[in-house]
């Protein structure tokens, strides 16, 4: 150890700063433990600084772009105009900047002490930090702690990274917008930036392995999604069996397998968007008795803890949703089980909201329509479409439709799946519906304002109780 090396004791050391491990380190320091927080690069995580909050700066100016391009005449804006997108990037950074700096006041205003470094288990009870330059600045050790080390992308054989052939980062970070993009994988990611880069003038193609985009989400939802990213000029490529992807200097080339044939596509860049693997290297978990499983994932119980009891692990890492609020919410709860022995768990992750934020929006949560048919002896399923909604057409975007979908034998809400504008924001009655297990003859009564896009749900709710009103 260096002279400068720290050597002490916390409760609470957490492994990882992104939306999970600060959370769950603010909690703990509510709770009255002293904590210690751990991050080698991003504070606030990928999200805040390379994933979901720079990337909604990306789409609301991919948005504008298309508002003073696509629909200038219906607006009375002058024609002809183009979005730069040197301003978005340069807005998403600052965003980002700005939110990160948030994270160290949070730290600060909690009494948390903050080590920049990489932290390695030793044992079941201590953890080392060292820097980049792999000087070691302290040695804890902990009754407690919770790993909170995300995932890794994953890539696909034959596929070589490159200046042009990279994942999101590169296209999160990147200072214009390729004047050519493939993008491989038609996941939440992959959707997000083919329509921010067709928005600002790039040619797109989207190669997608299963039969349908946004396979996780209901079909209709694929369906809507095509339609609507076929108007922005998005080329879409389902059954497409990527064989390889590689840079060839001038241009970057991906093979691929469609039926009986062998295709190819050329364009300046290829973003590689299939998916994420947990991070459980790099930081000495063989050292403690943590138990992973054959997916690579840590295993957790209903409250978080893994196979070393005073060990919790949360977030992208346990492999349960990787989603950023799902992370915050096993934070929160990670923490109130160590701190304060809450009883309460998380079981059933397919209640929690999930958001597409292309152009239009996806949202969803609960059962798809296939999976409740398969579930469940008898169904109910409503669908209103945002043509009818008075919110809709004055905000010019009528796209898109709420379906809700109902236990016939409880009359509960037991999924939802909407594609419009905005429609993540409406997620929240759902899934408070849902989990409450309020049943629909008591959700059609909760008046909503008008004129709303939020009408729309009501409307949905008539509809599982046989009456729909204004469609
Ligand atoms: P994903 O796993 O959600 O989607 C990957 C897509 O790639 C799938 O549609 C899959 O069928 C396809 N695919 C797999 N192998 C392929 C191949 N060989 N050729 C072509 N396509 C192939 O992954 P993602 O979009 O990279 O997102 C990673 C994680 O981050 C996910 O867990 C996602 O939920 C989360 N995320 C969510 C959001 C959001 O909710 N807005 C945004 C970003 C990331």
């Amino acid at each position: 150890m260096t002279d400068a090396a720290e050597n002490f004791h916390v409760d609470v050391v957490v492994l990882g700063a992104g939306p999970g491990g600060y959370v769950a380190a603010i909690r703990a320091a509510q709770l009255g433990k002293s904590v210690a927080i751990i991050e080698r690069e991003y504070w606030g995580g990928v999200c805040l600084n390379v994933g979901c909050i720079p990337t909604k700066v990306l789409l609301r100016h991919a948005d504008v772009a298309q508002l003073v391009s696509r629909h200038a005449a219906a607006f009375g804006l002058a024609e002809g105009q183009t979005a730069d997108f040197s301003a978005a990037h340069a807005r998403s950074r600052q965003v980002s900047e700005g939110r990160v700096k948030g994270v160290h006041y949070l730290m600060k205003k909690n009494g948390i002490r903050e080590f920049e470094g990489s932290g390695e288990f030793v044992d079941d009870h201590n953890i080392t930090v060292t820097d980049a330059q792999g000087a070691l600045i302290a040695s804890i050790e902990f009754d407690h702690a919770i790993i909170a080390t995300g995932s890794v992308i994953r890539s696909l054989p034959g596929v070589e990274f490159g200046a042009r052939v990279t994942g999101y980062i590169e296209m999160v970070l990147a200072q214009e917008m390729p004047a050519s993009l493939v993008v491989i994988g038609a996941g939440p990611i992959g959707i997000e930036f083919a329509c921010v880069a067709a928005s600002f003038g790039s040619r797109v193609t989207v190669l997608e392995y299963q039969d349908r985009i946004l396979p996780a989400e209901d079909d209709e939802v694929s369906a809507d999604m095509v339609k609507a990213l076929k108007k922005l000029g998005i080329t879409i490529v389902t059954s497409a069996r990527v064989e390889s992807a590689v840079d060839q200097g001038a241009q970057a080339l991906v093979t691929y397998g469609l039926g009986e044939t062998t295709e190819s596509v050329t364009a300046d860049h290829v973003m590689v968007a299939v998916g994420f693997a947990p991070q459980v290297t790099g930081f000495g978990l063989g050292n403690t008795g943590v138990a992973v499983s054959e997916r690579a994932a840590i295993v957790v119980d209903e409250q978080l803890r893994t196979s070393v009891p005073h060990i919790f692990a949360i977030g992208d890492v346990t492999a349960k949703l990787a989603l950023a609020h799902v992370a915050e919410a096993q934070g929160v709860l990670a923490a109130e089980v160590l701190a304060s022995n809450s009883s309460r768990v998380m079981s059933d992750y397919r209640f929690m909201p999930r958001a597409v934020y292309s152009l239009p929006q996806a949202a969803s949560f609960g059962l798809t329509e296939g999976q409740a048919r398969a579930e469940y002896a008898d169904i109910t399923v409503a669908k209103f479409p945002f043509v009818a909604n008075g919110k809709a057409h004055a905000v010019g975007e009528t796209a898109g439709f709420v379906k809700l979908i109902a236990d016939a034998a409880t009359r509960t809400l037991i999924g939802g799946h909407m594609v419009g504008p905005d429609v993540s924001e409406l997620l929240p009655e759902l899934t408070l519906a849902a989990v409450q297990k309020i049943a629909i003859d008591d959700l059609i009564h909760n008046v909503h304002a008008h004129p709303t896009l939020s009408e729309s749900l009501q409307e949905a709710f008539h509809g599982l109780a046989g009456h729909m009103i204004n469609f």
